[in-house]
């Protein structure tokens, strides 16, 4: 099934694959209402997960095609596939071009843990930790993951 969806907040629009198979990540995803999930761009608004006839003859620029997987995993936190960087040059770049304008860490046992740097053109550069180091999970334009105020430790 493909689902024509947007972003009540961001509008951004999708293309949504949802296999037989992903039901389960569907539910656990779904909000109340069951015809809406956050938006994946963790922008704070919903879209719509259910076919709505009106929206798809509405498009002005074509969807971002993602599965129901990609989905879940961006309203996890995860990031959507455009904003996974997968080469070195590009961040070398993106780091070098921009300075810091604030970060976000947090003390943990003496242990200084980074989360995000938030870049001066409003980039927001997610960082996870990997066997092989710090990971950039994900870039995204000043929508951080982790607001201050919900932040637990
Ligand atoms: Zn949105």
């Amino acid at each position: 099934m493909i689902i024509y969806s947007v972003c009540n907040s961001c509008y951004q629009s999708f293309s949504l694959t949802v296999m037989p198979g992903h039901t389960e990540l569907m539910n656990q995803i779904r909000d109340e209402d069951e015809i809406t999930c956050p938006c994946p761009r963790l922008c704070g608004g919903r879209i719509n997960i259910v076919n709505i006839p009106e929206l798809s003859n509405a498009s002005r620029t074509p969807p971002m095609v993602i599965t129901a997987q990609e989905l879940y995993q961006a309203v996890n936190g995860m990031g959507l596939p455009d904003e996974i960087p997968s080469d070195p040059l590009v961040v070398d770049a993106l780091l070098r071009a921009n300075k810091i304008a604030k970060t976000v860490m947090e003390e943990v046992n003496g242990r200084v843990y980074i989360h995000e740097v938030v870049l001066e053109n409003g980039v927001v550069v997610h960082f996870a930790s990997a066997a092989r180091g710090a990971c950039i999970l994900k870039t995204t334009k000043e929508r951080p993951c982790r607001p201050e105020s919900s932040q637990k430790d």
